[in-house]
């Protein structure tokens, strides 16, 4: 089992980068936020207790996050590549996915710090819309879709995540800087760390990727 990590603030282009990737190379994409949500409209236990945590912007706790990886991790066999977006997101999580990999055999290859300035992250969260079913991303000023509010990919409804608000954004992007930037020195230690200037295009960041992962 071999997974890569998307480490980035949010909005640095993850989820976009990761549904590029998993078209290019394969990777199983991993998206806590997104298994989230769908538990929040489930309306499952999981998603119950998530649910203010994440309108508020705040971290969910580590221990749901990792019960939600675990069972992700298992639907999966031995050759599985996993593409982890929003996750890890605090210290204690990357030790615990460690400690996982060590018990069933995993390694992580690489670990893709995002790089993006924080006021063009502000911009690209505003500006963010996402459809209501099949969760496609579009971008107002960015990537807008064909007709205002309407998903090219499926016709569903376009909506603004309850998170994205301005005064929410500030919020999170504080909390990465505390809880998740950490991470970076942790696997720059680790010899694990690809630096990746995200503040370009979408091609360009995933150029920058796809030649990590071909050398
Ligand atoms: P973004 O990267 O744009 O902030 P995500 O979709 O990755 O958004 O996550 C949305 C929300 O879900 C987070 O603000 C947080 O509340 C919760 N969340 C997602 N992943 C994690 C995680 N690994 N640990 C704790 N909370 C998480």
């Amino acid at each position: 089992m071999e997974a890569i990590i998307l480490l980035g603030g949010p909005g640095a282009g993850k989820g976009t980068l990761a549904e590029e990737l998993m078209r290019q190379a394969g990777y199983l994409h991993v998206s806590t936020g997104d298994m989230l949500r769908a538990a929040v409209q489930s309306g499952s236990e999981v998603g119950r207790e998530a649910k203010p945590c994440m309108e508020a912007g705040e971290l969910v706790s580590d221990s749901i996050i990792l019960k939600i990886i675990k069972e992700r991790i298992k639907q999966e066999g031995p050759e599985a590549q996993f593409m982890f977006d929003g996750f890890p997101r605090t210290m204690d999580q990357a030790k615990a996915l460690d400690v996982l990999f060590a018990e069933i055999g995993g390694t992580i290859s690489h670990v893709f710090n995002l790089m993006v300035l924080s006021e063009t992250l502000l911009a690209r969260l505003t500006g963010r819309r996402v459809c209501k079913s099949c969760g496609a991303v579009y971008h107002m000023a960015n990537k807008p879709p064909k007709q205002e509010g309407v998903c090219d990919v499926d016709g569903g409804e376009l909506y603004q995540r309850a998170d994205d608000s301005e005064a929410t954004i500030l919020n999170r992007l504080e909390i990465y800087e505390k809880q998740t930037a950490p991470l970076i020195d942790y696997y720059q230690k680790k010899q694990l760390l690809r630096d990746i200037n995200a503040s370009g295009t979408m091609a360009e960041t995933d150029a920058a990727v796809m030649n990590v992962l071909n050398t």
